[in-house]
C-alpha cells in the first residue's frame, strides 16, 4: 500500500478538507465533516453554523462515499486525526494539519480586510479576533506588515482597543512598519516560523520505526497497521511483536497493544 497512488489529493483538496475541519475541530466527527464539503443541509450542521465555512459544498458534486474516501486519506497521511472525547470520536488537527490551516486561516482574516478596505468600510467590532489562536493572530499580523499598505491602519487601531497587551504590542509595530514605509517582512516574537509548502508535500509511505517501552527494541510498524490504528483514533503501538505476545499470555484479555 503506497501513498502515490491515482486517489492521492491534489493540494488545492487538502486545502479545503484543512479549511472544514477548522471550524469543526473537537466538536464533530468524520462523518459531519463529510457533511460540510458535501454541502449537506444536515440539521445539525446547520445548527452548529457549519455551512458558513469556505469549504462548504465543495465537493458538492461527488458522493458522500467518495468524500469519505478522501478524508480518510487525510488521516491516514497525517493531516487529521481521530481523537476520543469520552466516547465521541471527534476530528482534530495534527500538528502538519496545523500548520497549514494556521496560515491559511489567516490569509482568509487577511482577505475580509481587503473586502472592508475596499469597500471603505472601515468601522468594524473586531472583537472576533480577541481569543483567537495566538499562532494564527500573529501570522495574519505578519501578512498585514508585509502589505506594506496603511489603509489597513484604522482597523489596526480599532483592534488594539479591544485585544490583550501582547496583542497590542504586535499591532503597534505592524502599525509603526506601515507608517516607516520600508516595506518587506516584519517578524514579530513568537511568531511560528513553519514552512507551509514542505507540510503540503506528500511522500509515499513507509513503515515507521518505534521503540519498544518493554524490551527497548526499535520495530517496525507496518503502513497497514498504521492505517488500522489511526482511522480508530488509537495511538501508536508501545510494543513490538514478541511483547506484545508475551502480554498476551501472562494478562489474558488486558493490553492487547
Ligand atoms: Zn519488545
Amino acid at each position: 500500500m503506497s501513498s502515490t497512488s491515482a486517489t492521492d489529493l491534489e493540494e488545492e483538496e487538502i486545502r479545503h478538507i484543512l479549511h472544514a475541519a477548522d471550524s469543526l475541530v473537537g466538536r464533530g466527527g468524520r462523518t459531519m465533516l463529510v457533511k460540510i464539503l458535501k454541502g449537506s443541509r444536515d440539521k445539525k450542521l446547520l445548527e452548529l453554523g457549519l455551512n458558513d465555512n469556505v469549504a462548504y459544498g465543495y465537493y458538492h458534486v461527488i458522493t458522500m462515499e467518495r468524500i469519505t474516501e478522501k478524508v480518510d486519506w487525510m488521516i491516514r497521511h497525517q493531516f487529521l486525526e481521530i481523537e476520543h472525547q469520552g466516547d465521541m470520536p471527534v476530528i482534530v488537527f495534527t500538528e502538519r494539519g496545523w500548520i497549514i490551516q494556521r496560515d491559511q486561516a489567516a490569509g482568509l482574516l487577511l482577505r475580509q480586510w481587503d473586502q472592508w478596505v475596499q469597500g471603505n468600510e472601515l468601522r468594524q467590532d473586531l472583537s472576533y479576533l480577541k481569543d483567537r489562536n495566538r499562532g494564527m493572530i500573529l501570522l495574519f499580523l505578519q501578512k498585514l506588515a508585509e502589505t506594506g499598505n496603511t489603509a489597513y491602519i484604522p482597523l489596526l487601531e480599532q483592534w488594539a482597543e479591544v485585544d490583550y497587551q501582547k496583542v497590542k504590542r504586535a499591532i503597534r509595530q505592524v502599525i509603526d512598519h506601515l507608517l516607516s514605509g520600508k516595506g518587506g517582512p516584519l517578524s514579530l516574537e513568537d511568531a511560528p516560523v513553519d514552512d507551509v509548502a514542505e507540510q503540503l508535500v506528500v511522500y509515499p509511505r513507509t513503515a515507521e520505526r518505534l521503540k519498544c517501552w518493554e524490551c527497548g527494541k526499535r520495530f517496525d510498524w507496518p503502513v497497514e497497521e498504521q492505517d488500522f490504528f489511526r482511522m480508530k483514533g488509537w495511538d501508536p503501538p508501545k510494543r513490538c511483536e514478541p511483547c506484545r505476545e508475551q502480554r498476551r499470555r501472562t494478562k489474558e484479555g488486558w493490553g492487547f497493544f
